[in-house]
């Protein structure tokens, strides 16, 4: 039987979110039923539900940092069982059988992994995600929280930790490199613990100084505000590594200056608009340009249990279902500190109004 689960779905671009209710498909032999716990917010989640990206599928239950316990299992799993500690990504199938999903890059699938939400699966029918409280995933897609992790503070690492700590890896971060990270908002606060752990030396580049105390927290060694003209003048040619988090469109030109001989900008922020670098720009100082799109599911776990080692936690907001628009203004005007992450049990409760 398919399962009937509440679930807070935006019913057309830009709609504010309603309580309903959704099903979740039969369990496969390879699939996990799972109890959700916690989902956080990600700017992607409102880029999505305000069709900022175009063709979006509504109605839409956005949510694609999902931490909660199993509840059920198929009967071929054979890696998770009933009570285990999970979470669930931006993915939620894919081929299988081609390279890169071999190789563990799923979301490179050559046949297009399916996303949490927004997507479609195999069967033609849309995906929903994490703003709900149960839903069904093949196995391969879920992954194990570490004990020493919260569930709530688990939740956003499974999209904002993986965002940020592959290209960190890609591209070898370590003890030698300057690291700026543009933008603290949910991606940039854990971009800086990552890459700190990492034992980069790492700069935040900020609209404004008004966070710098939490930065310097979260183990940048320095901070800058961006409104302040001065910054491009004295950082010139500073970083062997700049990681892009904003979620708006940014003039390309000043932060490749930024960068080294031979440095690299990888763009993660995901405007809607072109961005846009003069030619000169790359050519002095052969720097590249490049972007990165989440991760894996190897990387995935193995994320994880890096941050449970080097102690990289999130900074959260639990809300209830009924607070969701409010959050949705608070982090397009960055005002969120760090990341929202609705309490799933207040999804479908009567007194929530959610
Ligand atoms: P967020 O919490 O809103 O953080 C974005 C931060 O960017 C803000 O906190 C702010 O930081 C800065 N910012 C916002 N508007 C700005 C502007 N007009 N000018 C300069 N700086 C501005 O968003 P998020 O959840 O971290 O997501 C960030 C972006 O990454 C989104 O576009 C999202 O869709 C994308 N994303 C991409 C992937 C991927 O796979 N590539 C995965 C997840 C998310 P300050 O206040 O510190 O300046
Ligand atoms: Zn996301």
């Amino acid at each position: 039987m398919p399962t009937t689960t509440p679930a807070l779905s935006a019913p057309s671009a830009g709609a504010a979110l309603d309580a309903t209710t959704i099903e979740r498909r039969d369990l496969g032999e390879q699939d996990v039923l799972i109890d959700i716990q916690f989902c956080g917010i990600c700017h992607s989640d409102i880029h999505q539900v305000k069709d900022e990206w175009g063709g979006s599928i509504f109605p839409m239950v956005p949510g694609h940092e999902i931490a909660g316990v199993v509840a059920a299992v198929g009967s071929a799993v054979t890696k998770l069982s009933a009570g285990d500690r999970v979470g669930v990504g931006c993915l939620v199938d894919s081929c299988g059988e081609c390279e890169q999903c071999r190789a563990g890059e799923e979301q490179f699938c050559v046949k297009s992994a399916v996303p949490t939400y927004n997507g479609r699966g195999y069967d033609g029918e849309p995906t929903f995600g994490g703003y709900s409280r149960q839903i069904v995933v093949r196995e391969r897609f879920v992954v194990r929280i570490p004990d020493s992790l919260e569930l709530q503070d688990a939740a956003p690492l499974l999209c904002a930790g993986i965002t940020t700590y592959v290209p960190f890896k890609h591209w070898k971060v370590g003890a030698e490199t300057t690291v700026a990270v543009i933008g603290m908002g949910g991606l940039g606060h854990v971009a800086v613990q990552i890459a700190a752990a990492m034992g980069a030396e790492v700069t935040v580049l900020s609209q404004t100084l008004s966070k710098q105390e939490d930065g310097l927290r979260f183990g940048a060694k320095h901070y800058y505000a961006t409104s302040d003209r001065a910054t491009f003048k004295e950082l010139a040619g500073s970083f062997d590594f700049i990681l892009n988090t904003v979620s708006a469109n940014l003039d390309m030109n000043k932060y490749m200056r930024l960068l080294a001989v031979d440095g690299t900008l990888v763009n993660v922020g995901a405007p809607s608009d072109p961005l846009s670098v003069g030619a000169f720009t790359l050519i002095g100082g052969r720097r590249s340009l490049a972007g990165s799109a989440i991760g894996g599911l190897p990387d995935t776990q193995e994320m994880l249990d890096f941050c449970a080692e080097h102690g990289v936690k999130p900074e959260i907001e639990l809300i209830g279902a009924g607070e969701v628009g409010e959050a949705y203004e608070r982090v397009e005007s960055s005002r969120v500190r760090y990341r929202f992450v609705i309490d799933a049990a207040t999804i479908g409760a009567a007194s929530t109004g959610g």
